[in-house]
């Protein structure tokens, strides 16, 4: 069996959990109570991995409006029946994410309530936040953190992480390229390779389904579609055509937004490209791709501008720090 054949045997794993085609539109975000939403997926990050403002740039407007700060690309995944909570991302801003997750979904266990950590890659904006579960600050137990390979490796062989492992604040445990782990009774998480500069650590995307409900791509750092083809044999249409909701690299708009760079040689799927490549999806498909992980320079990273404006014109979603949407299917009943 060929690894993109393993690949999509995974993503059918879905039927065999019942996930349902849905019925309403991706488009919303709603707020979700125990009652009628038991799995919910929460932003609790849109930014690139530095987010804003920057140093460097006194006249970022976040300066002056704290509503327009961008902290970097993160996930929650909640089970309101068990009280587990998964995070895609341990960021830098961990610390205020985790905050706000506690006043959507309080927490109830050891560790600030949190069941387990995904690492996509080892750029600062996605694993950095891990330092807080150190003992300078939460002095965690055993937080299970779930890594790639040599994301696994880079962790345990280099300070300051190394001294997580150690001291047992956080337990890893090592994931396969295209094999799911079931995490609980009814999640389960699917890493896939993906092209970046992988200077310390391979990178992945990762898909999440929900047993009885629905299934989430998350992809925030890649650096082009035609290398996810060449490279790993996966195309990035089929892919976002398969789940009910697609979290995607939204790091640049278009090539006219670093000005005096050449941004031909910068990575990264712009977004106007990447709504071109998908123009043929269905409305429903379009309207469960949400751009994410956006650059400081990216007008999208601002809900008034013409950028936003157009991506939701064409029918795709902008993610926003606080966007809540289920997973599990109880809600459509
Ligand atoms: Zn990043
Ligand atoms: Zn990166």
């Amino acid at each position: 069996m060929t690894a993109k054949h393993r690949f999509y045997s995974a993503l059918l794993i879905g039927p065999l959990f019942g996930i349902v085609a849905a019925c309403t539109s991706h488009g919303e975000v709603t707020s979700y109570g125990p009652q009628t939403c038991q799995v919910e997926l929460i932003i609790l990050g849109a930014g690139q991995d530095a987010g804003a403002p920057q140093f460097g740039n006194p006249d970022d407007p976040a300066w002056q409006d704290p509503d327009l700060r961008l902290t970097a690309t993160a996930l929650a995944v909640v089970d309101q029946a068990s009280g587990e909570r998964y995070l895609f991302e341990a960021t830098p801003h961990i610390t205020e994410q985790l905050n706000r997750l506690d006043q959507i979904v309080p927490s109830t266990g050891p560790n600030e309530g949190v069941s387990g950590v995904f690492l996509t890659h080892a750029h600062i904006g996605h694993y950095a936040g891990l330092m807080f579960f150190g003992r300078e600050v939460a002095g965690a137990s055993g937080v299970p953190v779930f890594a790639m390979p040599r994301m696994y490796s880079y962790l345990e062989t280099n300070g300051p992480w190394s001294q997580l492992v150690d001291l047992n604040n956080i337990n890893l445990i090592q994931l396969e390229d295209q094999t799911p782990i079931r995490v609980s009774d009814r999640l389960s998480v699917i890493p896939f390779r993906v092209p970046h500069r992988d200077e310390f650590s391979e990178t992945v995307g990762f898909t999440i389904e929900v047993m009885d409900g629905k299934a989430a791509l998350f992809l925030p750092d890649i650096d082009s579609w035609e290398d996810l083809e060449t490279e790993f044999d996966m195309r990035i249409d089929e892919l976002v055509g398969q789940v009910d909701y697609a979290f995607i690299d939204a790091t640049f708009y278009d090539d006219f937004e670093l000005p005096g760079r050449d941004m031909s040689l910068i990575p990264h799927p712009r977004v106007t490209e990447s709504m071109d490549r998908f123009s043929a999806l269905s409305a429903e498909r379009k309207a469960g791709i949400h751009f994410i992980h956006y650059n400081h320079t990216n007008p999208i990273r601002f809900a008034d501008s013409a950028q936003t404006q157009t991506v939701l014109d064409r029918g795709f979603n902008v993610a926003r720090e606080g966007d809540r949407h289920c997973l599990s299917s109880d809600h459509d009943k």
